[in-house]
């Protein structure tokens, strides 16, 4: 069978794979620079486990309290050499990324203190975290207050408000990465050790902390190596290769890896305890593919941005700029647009392909939405999955893919069904 009937037999017809295909020529160079990111950071995993002497004991499950999990110490030291940081936690425990945010800001603030974030808004889900909306257990509820400084209109930051915004009580600064769904750009890691170098020229002692979600292996470098003291993720989405079913991560200071710890388990517990339950290599062997994996999925969404943009439509990041992270907005402008591009990702999936999705009301959106996931693990955006709330501008946001080739397949099917439904024409 030859390539073009292969993708036939999977629904992809002729005009949207020629089209396909003539974008994907304008790339080559974009891919081989990608290929060269994944091949550094590929060594930097390797290197890490030879010099932690992973074997194969390190993948033996422990039970009940996990006392001595020889696996568990050593794939922490593994996340703590690769990403540059002196400790690391790094647990099935730990159930997302907002839990693993939740115990790195809450193992490090006390009473009294303030967390600053100077680049705007959090993530939707720290909201409650923080207590910018009231939440029962949230940091407001234990004394600690909260700033925040936004970004200036041209997406830069704004030194002098950062610099008012900082006071007696501030102890920690929360730095996200990636622009989550929020219309800024990504901060790339160059500009995360500019605005933390500029944090501790006025006050040195502050914890600096980046949420690196879905930033993991997409540059050479992690935000340690430019002075962050913690950064924190989720092994559901890049560091977890898409085989990690679970789990969060802390890498950094031993101090703040540490409260960390004791926050997750108990004080005087800490990192002593916690059965890894068999997970260990799942953990190390998904380690091992990200970043190849994030390789795979940084072609898909720059692939994506150049289709959507020759077809006219808002994508952001656009076609040509660096990337700093896996995700990719396109803004279709209708809500048939997104529900067919959603149509799309989900026809494309190994698992679930048979499934429609449909926009429903989900609990704390102020709009219906419509999510694609074809998933081996549920919920894992590091696997191809995208998602778009109905209400104008109409934008979907969608992200990953454990290989290219699914990512490709799943942005021509989502094309296929744009231009089945007469959106747009090729
Ligand atoms: C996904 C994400 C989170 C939260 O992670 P969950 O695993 O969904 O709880 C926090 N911050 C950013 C930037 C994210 O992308």
């Amino acid at each position: 069978m030859e390539m073009n009937e292969m993708y036939e037999s999977l629904g992809i017809g002729k005009p949207v794979l020629e089209f396909g295909l003539k974008i994907e020529e304008r790339l080559k160079e974009r891919f081989q620079a990608i290929d060269e990111t994944a091949e550094y950071n590929q060594m930097k995993v390797i290197r890490a486990m030879q010099q932690c002497r992973v074997s194969d004991i390190h993948f033996a499950a422990t039970t009940g309290y996990g006392y001595n999990d020889l696996g568990r110490d050593v794939l922490e030291e593994v996340y703590a050499k690769a990403f540059c940081g002196e400790d690391a936690l790094v647990r099935p425990q730990v159930m997302s990324g907002t839990h693993a945010l939740h115990i790195a800001l809450s193992g490090n603030l006390r009473p009294g203190d303030e967390l600053l974030s100077p680049v705007g808004k959090p993530y939707d889900t720290l909201d409650e975290v923080i207590g910018i909306r009231d939440a029962a257990g949230s940091l407001k509820e234990y004394g600690v207050t909260y700033r925040q400084v936004d970004l200036l209109p041209d997406g830069s930051f704004d030194f002098e408000g950062i610099r008012a915004a900082i006071n007696d009580r501030t102890k920690l600064v929360t730095i996200q990465r990636s622009k989550g769904y929020a219309t800024r750009p990504t901060l790339s890691v160059d500009q995360i050790g500019e605005l933390i170098a500029f944090v501790k020229s006025v006050k040195p002692e502050v914890i600096c902390m980046v949420d690196n979600c879905y930033g993991e292996f997409v540059e050479r470098k992690e935000p340690l190596e430019v002075g962050a003291d913690m950064i924190v993720g989720s092994l559901i989405k890049n560091p977890g290769g898409g085989l990690a079913p679970i789990g969060g991560y802390i890498v950094g200071r031993k101090d703040c890896v540490e409260r960390a710890a004791y926050r997750l388990s108990a004080p005087g517990l800490g990192k002593e305890v916690g059965a890894s339950l068999g997970l260990n290599q799942s953990f190390f062997q998904g380690f091992f593919l990200s970043p190849t994996v994030v390789a795979g999925a940084l072609k898909g969404a720059i692939f994506a941005a150049n289709i959507y943009e020759a077809l006219g439509f808002d994508v952001v990041p656009n076609g040509s700029e660096s990337r700093h992270d896996i995700i990719q907005a396109v803004t279709f402008g209708t809500p048939e647009g997104v529900i067919a591009f959603c149509k799309g990702i989900q026809a494309a999936a190994p698992v679930d392909s048979f499934v429609t999705p449909e926009p429903w009301d989900m609990p704390g959106y102020d709009a219906p939405v419509i999510m694609a996931a074809g998933a081996f693990v549920q919920g894992s955006s590091i696997e191809l999955s995208a998602d778009g709330p109905i209400k104008p501008p109409y934008a979907v946001y969608f992200q990953g893919g454990l290989t290219w080739y699914h990512a490709k397949l799943g942005i021509l099917m989502s094309l296929q069904k744009l231009w089945e439904a007469g959106i747009v024409s090729l």
